[in-house]
């Protein structure tokens, strides 16, 4: 915590779907939140922005390409050098470039590894000596149910959503000593864009294996990753949560 008692938070892809819904659970406690995003057209993260700035909690937004080193060290230059220290960091930002392997070009795996995982070890060697300086941190990656089960036409998908569950096994063993806990939370289905862009067929047969019968919402991954990031979940690190309506279990 800083001189004011409220955490640090930093949540990649904070401007919409799951990580909006992150950055208002955090607003609850009065967090001090910086959310991280990427669109040129910023009208969503404006949009959490004024969101947030409506329950007073004290918040920013840059926009930066967290798949690219440089930006990613000089946005958490910049934070650390202001707020001189991170409480929490969320690794939510994804995207997704589906098409089966076959076809899958080099583009499409490098853009999805880059975004997916190396935004990952990005962000997290980016705020790693900050968090054992003050003893204490949480990390949080959004991994996914098919870096478990895989899917057909995201090879690439899938392997950067396995990799974070390997990232986060092996940094959680890292610091674990120094008082920071790492976890990951695997969402199923969730209804946000991502899934919106999905054909009707695709998400109909999605419907038909969740054993409770329906999408999740982004605040019900919210929910856990708050609680993982908190008091109540001191002995978890290590860890990834599945939360998917019994898709995967
Ligand atoms: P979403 O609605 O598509 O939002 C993606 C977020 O990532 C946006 O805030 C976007 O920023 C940001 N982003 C994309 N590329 C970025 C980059 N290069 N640098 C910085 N930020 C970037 O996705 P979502 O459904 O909320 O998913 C959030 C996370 O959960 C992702 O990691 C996704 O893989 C994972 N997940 C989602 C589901 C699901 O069913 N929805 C299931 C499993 C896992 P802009 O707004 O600026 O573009």
């Amino acid at each position: 915590m800083n001189e004011n008692g409220s955490r640090v938070v930093v949540i990649t892809g904070g401007s919409r779907g799951i990580g909006r819904c992150v950055a208002l659970k955090f607003a609850e406690e009065a967090a001090r939140i910086v959310l991280v995003h990427y669109d040129p057209d910023e009208s969503a993260a404006q949009e959490t922005l004024a969101l947030l700035k409506e329950k007073g909690v004290q918040v920013e937004a840059h926009k930066v390409d967290v798949s690219v080193r440089q930006e990613v060290e000089e946005l958490f230059g910049d934070i650390l050098e202001r707020y001189g220290r991170v409480d929490v960091l969320v690794n939510n930002a994804g995207i997704t470039r589906d098409t089966l392997l076959m076809r899958m070009g080099e583009k499409d795996w490098d853009a999805v590894l880059n975004v997916n995982l190396k935004s990952v070890f990005n962000c997290t060697q980016a705020v790693i000596r900050a968090m054992i300086k003050q003893r204490s941190g949480c990390i949080v990656s959004m991994s996914s149910v098919v870096g478990q089960i895989g899917n057909v036409g995201q090879a690439n998908y899938s392997a950067s959503k396995a990799g974070i569950m390997g990232f986060t096994k092996t940094v959680a063993r890292e610091v674990a000593a120094r008082g920071i806990r790492v976890n990951a939370v695997a969402p199923g289905f969730i209804d946000t864009e991502m899934t919106a862009a999905l054909p009707e067929k695709v998400r109909q047969k999605f419907l038909e294996q969740i054993p409770l019968g329906r999408m999740g919402r982004p605040e019900e991954v919210a929910e856990v990753v708050y609680w993982l990031c908190s008091d109540s979940a001191s002995y978890l690190t290590g860890q990834v949560i599945h939360v998917n309506g019994g898709l995967y279990m």
